[in-house]
This record gives structure tokens, C-alpha cells and sequence, in this order.
């Protein structure tokens, strides 16, 4: 293990003279930071320990929170510290720097080098220690450069060097290098060659788009140039797409699977890409159909540039195995030519069914490019999703239809018993039967194109339809259930008619109904005819309903609420985020914090996707994550004693994946908007964890309230009771007001306050 921490610096114990130093390393991965500590620690006279997260778990990577233990033990040891983690954001350097105090100074070392090269380092690098290397790294780099927030003294740092440059880098390790035992260095912020600058003038250089305002006359090719105030640096520190995509093939000299230059500028984008409405799509009778490339790729640009605008910020996807592909090059060069906006539409090399775990790209849609009979079997794209998804897809696609004909798709939801689903965060498979020029299968059309080409553009039609109908009802079904999920209204009304009353759209043969996702759906259709939003509680209760007649409960969770879902299945794949990782739970905070301390606590149990699923035998479970959810309760009791805190469930999650809410009852986040936020903690919709566990073990499941009424309910303080007519009063009330809390949250150890406060906060 990296850090360590032997028992050799017995010293420091009797009367230590010199002063221990936290470096806290700040930089992109491939920026360099593992490489100055060891330079530093293998030239300075100083007892050093290295806690790489990298490696930490034994020799594997592991957490912050190991992170933080093992500095701090080092630290006791008398060693000073370097911390080589990435750091880039103010969150993630928090804790650490609480680390520092009289005998520890605690410094940044920020190794800001131009984004270029922190990735072309990455995407070439072999054997790294958190195998974070080749094509997949460079979306994971820009990514994280996206979020950086160079550090401030106000954080708490005593002296912070910013290197910009090899030069830079060359004089902190001089630096750092010559430090012997007893020596200390100036407090201050070294480095900043032009503290104003929001921007790296030198990635400035490399971006080509420079949009800066025609009268500023500023060019930034120059250091001394004014910065243009729109320019942020959290818009220019990482690259686009094309020019990733240019790093990776001069980079990498060969083939680079599942990391296309337009899904890097999709994450740029959108942010967190696996909220995106994706679908992928391989080329339609291009393969065994023996359809010509040219004349193929015509029809998918037409049909691209007809959806295009459509899509909201929804994107489609063309995909195929491999780099070499004609079909996707002539679709790449057309849709260049033609301006289709590469974040909409772009192309991607990868197998369609492993699009997230082995090419990083979150799609909740793919298609299958299916054959009539809609049967396993073949080969090619086919075979593999059938394969793939396992059994479930197979008898979920039998249930909606028996046979498909040329120019037509069938829309199938992914039961979530289905690897597809689970893994790779497949939510539906739309099937496409394309037109056929091939002598040796069915209905072949003997070369004419002319046919051929109108049951293309009729395949692609139905296929980007399909599509929009899925995007749109999950829109809807989000709406209301999580404010925080941005979709937008994207599909012309005459689509609507697809959403709700028919989802497959193809001819008579095939049935309109089935399965239980798509049960829900049309319930869903029943609510909003009537005019009520389709939100939380509503899809709660249709389930609860299903539970009352028989019928499956599985609840239809669009791709934005299987975010929880994914982190509890592939920590390692978020390890950057999360505060804990355990066998049983994960711990991270909530995207959108109700309060100033809002984490949640995930089981990590497959299966156990909410409250309404818990039974007897989860009481252990339950416990483990109370008990995580109290533990780290009372860490940030001890870090600041005026809050005060509850641990619960809500009735009707909007993410799946079972999920304990730790919760400071301040309130006080920009991110609690509305009166559902608000009930939803301050109701019973929001279920106190202990009283879980008391009616798990007693009764074998928990109580769940009438959602509807208690999510409308009017705006009340949770101390006082007083009422209040909108959230801004609701907030500017709940700041000042110090009654005590009701008694009922004093019961049963529902509210949770530091040891020392006996007064209520
Ligand atoms: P609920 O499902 O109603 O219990 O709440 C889900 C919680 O997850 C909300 O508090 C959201 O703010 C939060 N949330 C939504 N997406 C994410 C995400 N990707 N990571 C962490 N928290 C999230």
C-alpha cells in the first residue's frame, strides 16, 4: 500500500521542533501528481507518507473516508502528508483540510496543467494504479476539469502553489524536495501568474472555439490579453469533443473503442450524461441485408436531420463495432457536412450491449436490428441483445408481438430482471425490421432501391418515433416525482398520441398491452386525461394498486432514477463521489441537497429498489444502513453541534434503489423549491427510520401513507407548526425560528442532536 505508514518516525512523540505539512495535491488525473510526491519523497530529507485513493484498499482503491483515516494516522506519526488524490473540487478537499491545525500547515500543490495534456498522459499511460488509462480516459478527464474550482486560502489553506507549467512544476518540487525537517515555508498563494485570469490562456490556444465577444478585440493568444468576462474557466478548462477526439488518436495511435469524440461533448453538455434520454441504434440492413452503405447512409442523415430538432436534450446514437466501419464513417462525414449538432446526434464504436460498462455511454434505448419473427437467433446485432438481455427480453417482446414487417419496430420495456436493464441501464429495446436485399432471407427486394430506400426511411421513422413516445412518457412520469431531473419538453404535440395510447408502431398483429412497466403506463395515461400531473405519489399508488390486484409491483424507473441504482451496483465506477463504500451500503451526498448536510445511504442489495419492497427478512439490512446513517450523523453532529438531524425513508422514492435520507432539519439549500420537497421530509411521506425498523420487525413490512394528500398538504414550519403561504415565507420564517421541535420528533429517538446540546438547537 501506497501510504505506508510505518512505525519509523518514533520522534515525533518527544517534544516534536518541526511542523508537520498536509499537501493536499490538486490536479486532473494525468496532471502529474503522483509523480512530484515520489520525486519529492525519494530527494527530501523530511518523513513523508503518500496516501494514494488509488491504491489504499490493498494496493486497490478505496475512499475518502479510508483517505482521511490514514492521513490522519500518518499525520500522528509525525509524518507530513501528501494526499494524492484529484481534489479538484472544493467538497472534496473539505474534510481533509479540517486535518490541519496548530501543528500541521496544510497546503495545496495544484498542478492546473492545460487539459491537453492531462489527457493525451491518461489516454497513454499503462498499468495506472486506478486503471483509470487508454480511450476511456479522456472523457473522465474532462469531465472532472469541468468541475474544478482551483483552491483559495479561504479554505483554509496556509500556502497554496498553482503550477501552470513544466517550469512551474519544476520549481515546486525544487521547493518541496529541499524541505528538511525543521524547515517551513511562507504562507501565501505562490504562482498565480495573473490572479484575475478565469481562464488557462494556454488551452485557450488549443480550443479552436474561442467565443469571445467581436468588441473586446481580445484574442487570447496572448498572456497579457484581457480575459472576456462570459469566458469561465469551468467552461474552458476542459475540451470538446473534436479535439478529445483528435488528443485520442494522436494519443493512442490506434484503434480507440467506445470513446468517439461526440459522447465526450455530450458529457461536456449535459453534465451527468447517464440523465440524458439516449438511444443507440446499429445501422438498419446494412449488414446481413446487404443493403448498399451509400445509399443507407443518405437515409439515416435525412431521417436525423427530421428528428433532430425534436429530441429536446434527448440524442441519438449510431453505433458499431468497429472503427473501421464504413457505415459509420460515411454517416460521420455526411452528418459533418450537413451540421448535424454532434451532441444531438454522433457515432460511436462499441458492442450495443455493453455501451456503459465497456464504453462508458449511458443509453436507457437500443435498438435491435430484429428479424420478422422477433426470435433470437442469427447473428449480429440480433443475437447479441437477445443474448444479452437474457430470457426476459424474449418473453416481454412475446407479449407485445408475434411478427414484425419490413419498414416497422415494436417497442418493448426491459423487465428490470434483465442483465441489460441492471447493468447497463436499458430500459427498453425497440425492435426494427429494415428492408432486405439479400438473396438468402426473406422478402427480398432484388435491388430495388426505390422500395428500398421508402421501407428505410419508414424503419427509421418508427424507430426515432419509438423513441420520442419513451422519451416523452418518462418525462412525464418524472415530472413532479424529481423537480431536480431537467427534461425538456421536446416532441411536437402530434406525437403525443404515441405516448399514451399506443406504443408500438407497427401493424394489427401485434397486441397492445402486457407486461406490468407498460401497465403502469397506461394508468398513467388514465391520471392525465383527466388533467392531473402523473408525479410520485401517483405512480406509488398505481403500483400499490397493482400489489392489491396481484400484479407484479415492479415500477417503470425511467434511466434519470437509476442513477442511485447504478452507484450502489458499481461503486468503483463513482468512487470519486461517494463518502463510503462498504459490502452492504454506499454512502454519498444527495445531487441536491434539501439542507445543509443531506446525505443518503444505499443498500447495495439487488432487488431491494424501495420501501414498499421491504420485508422481514431485509431487517438486517435496514439496521446497517441506520446504523451508517447515525454514525455519520453524529460525525457531523461533532463537526458543527447546532444542527440536528432525522433519518428516514420516503414512502415513494423517485430514485430506485432503497436509500436512507440523513437529513439536517436546517433546511437551508437552494435546492428545496417547492412544496413536494418540502412535505416530502416534513410529512409522514418522509418515514423516520427508526419506526421502520420497529414495523419491519414487528409486522414484516412498513406502513405506507396516502402520498397524494400528504405531498399537497399546506406549507407548515417543523418546529412551530405555523403555517405559511409559499416556500420563500415557508424559508425566511424556518431561518429564525428557534421553537423547539414537536415532541413527536423527540420520541423514539426520531430527532437526532449533538450529546452536549441539551438545549435544542
Ligand atoms: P427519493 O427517491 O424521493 O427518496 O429521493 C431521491 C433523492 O436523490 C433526492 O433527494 C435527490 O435530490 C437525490 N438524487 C437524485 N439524483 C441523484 C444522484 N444522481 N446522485 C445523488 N443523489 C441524487
Amino acid at each position: 500500500m501506497d501510504t505506508d505508514i510505518d512505525d519509523t518516525c518514533k520522534a515525533k512523540d518527544e517534544e516534536k521542533k518541526w511542523k508537520q505539512i498536509l499537501v493536499i495535491m490538486v490536479g486532473a488525473p494525468g496532471s502529474g501528481k503522483s509523480t512530484f510526491c515520489e520525486h519529492v519523497m525519494r530527494s527530501s530529507a523530511r518523513p513523508w507518507a503518500r496516501i494514494c485513493q488509488d491504491t489504499i484498499n490493498k494496493g486497490k482503491s478505496g475512499t475518502k473516508v479510508q483517505c482521511l483515516t490514514s492521513a490522519s494516522s500518518a499525520l500522528k506519526k509525525g509524518k507530513s502528508v501528501f494526499l494524492d488524490r484529484c481534489n479538484l473540487e472544493r467538497e472534496q478537499r473539505t474534510d481533509f483540510v479540517k486535518l490541519g491545525g496548530p501543528e500541521v500547515d496544510v497546503h495545496a500543490v495544484v498542478l492546473d496543467l492545460p487539459a491537453k495534456l492531462c489527457i493525451s498522459r491518461s489516454v497513454k499511460r499503462i498499468e495506472h494504479e486506478g486503471n483509470l488509462q487508454g480511450g476511456k480516459a479522456a472523457a473522465v478527464v474532462n469531465r472532472m476539469l469541468q468541475k474544478k474550482e482551483l483552491p483559495k486560502l479561504s479554505e483554509g489553506f496556509s500556502r497554496i502553489t498553482l503550477c501552470q507549467n513544466e517550469n512551474d512544476v519544476q520549481a515546486a518540487l525544487d521547493t518541496y524536495s529541499g524541505l528538511g525537517p525543521l524547515d517551513t515555508l511562507p504562507h501565501g498563494s505562490f504562482g498565480q501568474k495573473n490572479p484575475d485570469a478565469k481562464i488557462q490562456l494556454g488551452i485557450m490556444k488549443f480550443l479552436k472555439k474561442v467565443d469571445a465577444p467581436s468588441n473586446t478585440g481580445s484574442t487570447a493568444s496572448s498572456t497579457q490579453d484581457p480575459v472576456p468576462p462570459q469566458i469561465t474557466e469551468e467552461k474552458n478548462s476542459c475540451l470538446e469533443g473534436q479535439e478529445i477526439t483528435s488528443l485520442l488518436s494522436d494519443a493512442a495511435g490506434e484503434e480507440v473503442k467506445g470513446t468517439e469524440n461526440p459522447e465526450v461533448a455530450s458529457v461536456n453538455q449535459n453534465g451527468s450524461s447517464s440523465d440524458v434520454p439516449t438511444l443507440a441504434f446499429p445501422s438498419l440492413s446494412t449488414s446481413d441485408f446487404q443493403f448498399n452503405n451509400e445509399k443507407a447512409s443518405d437515409v439515416i442523415i435525412e431521417k436525423v436531420e427530421e428528428f433532430v430538432n425534436k429530441l429536446g436534450n434527448a440524442r441519438l446514437v449510431l453505433v458499431d463495432l468497429t472503427q473501421g466501419s464504413k457505415i459509420l464513417s460515411l454517416v460521420r462525414a455526411k452528418a459533418a457536412q450537413k451540421h448535424i449538432n454532434p451532441k444531438k446526434f454522433f457515432t460511436f464504436v462499441g458492442d450495443i450491449t455493453r455501451l456503459y460498462t465497456g464504453g462508458g455511454l449511458c443509453c436507457n434505448v437500443i435498438a435491435n436490428a430484429a428479424n420478422w419473427r422477433l426470435k433470437p437467433g442469427g447473428g449480429g446485432v440480433n443475437a447479441a441483445i437477445f443474448s444479452a438481455a437474457g430470457p426476459a427480453l424474449e418473453v416481454a417482446t412475446a407479449e407485445r408481438a408475434k411478427s414484425l414487417y419490413p419498414g416497422n419496430s415494436v417497442i418493448v420495456p426491459l423487465p428490470s430482471t434483465s442483465p441489460l436493464c441492471g447493468r447497463e441501464g436499458v430500459t427498453h429495446v425497440i425492435h426494427v425490421l429494415g428492408p432486405n436485399m439479400n438473396p438468402r432471407r426473406p422478402n427480398c427486394l432484388d435491388g430495388d432501391y426505390v422500395k428500398g430506400c421508402e421501407i428505410l426511411r419508414k424503419a427509421y421513422t418508427s424507430l426515432f418515433e419509438g423513441f420520442l413516445s419513451i422519451v416523452r412518457s418518462q418525462e412525464k412520469l418524472s415530472k413532479g416525482c424529481n423537480e431536480d431531473i431537467r427534461l425538456e419538453p421536446s416532441v411536437s404535440q402530434d406525437h403525443s398520441e404515441d405516448v399514451h395510447g399506443n406504443y408500438i408502431s407497427t401493424g394489427d398483429k401485434i397486441k397492445r398491452d402486457g407486461g406490468h412497466e407498460y401497465e403502469q403506463s397506461k394508468k398513467c395515461k388514465t391520471q392525465n386525461e383527466v388533467g392531473t400531473d402523473i408525479n410520485l405519489s401517483r405512480a406509488a399508488n398505481l403500483s400499490a394498486d397493482n400489489e392489491k390486484i396481484g400484479v407484479s409491483t415492479s415500477k417503470a424507473w425511467g434511466s434519470w432514477a437509476q442513477a442511485l441504482y447504478r452507484t450502489a451496483m458499481y461503486p468503483e465506477r463513482h468512487k470519486d463521489d461517494l463518502l463510503e463504500i462498504s459490502d452492504d451500503v454506499v454512502v454519498l451526498n444527495d445531487l441536491y441537497p434539501k439542507a445543509q448536510k443531506h446525505i443518503l445511504v444505499l443498500s447495495r442489495f439487488d432487488g431491494l429498489d424501495r420501501l414498499a419492497d421491504v420485508r422481514n427478512e431485509h431487517l438486517q439490512i435496514l439496521q446497517t444502513m441506520h446504523a451508517v446513517g447515525m454514525k455519520w450523523a453524529e460525525k457531523f453532529l461533532h463537526e458543527d453541534a447546532s444542527l440536528a438531524f432525522r433519518l428516514g425513508y420516503h414512502s415513494a422514492p423517485s430514485m430506485r434503489q432503497l436509500h436512507l435520507h440523513v437529513i439536517s432539519q436546517d433546511f437551508n439549500s437552494k435546492h428545496l423549491k417547492n412544496k413536494k420537497h418540502w412535505n416530502s421530509f416534513n410529512t409522514a411521506f418522509f418515514c423516520d427510520s427508526v419506526d421502520v425498523l420497529e414495523e419491519i420487525s414487528n409486522h414484516g413490512k412498513a406502513t405506507l401513507k396516502d402520498y397524494d394528500s400528504l405531498l399537497s398538504m399546506e406549507l407548515r414550519c417543523h418546529r412551530c407548526r405555523s403555517a405559511h403561504p409559499s416556500i420563500p415565507r415557508l424559508k425566511s420564517h424556518i431561518s429564525s425560528c428557534r421553537a423547539p421541535f414537536p415532541s413527536s420528533l423527540l420520541e423514539n429517538g426520531r430527532l437526532m442532536l449533538a450529546p452536549r446540546n441539551t438545549a435544542q438547537p
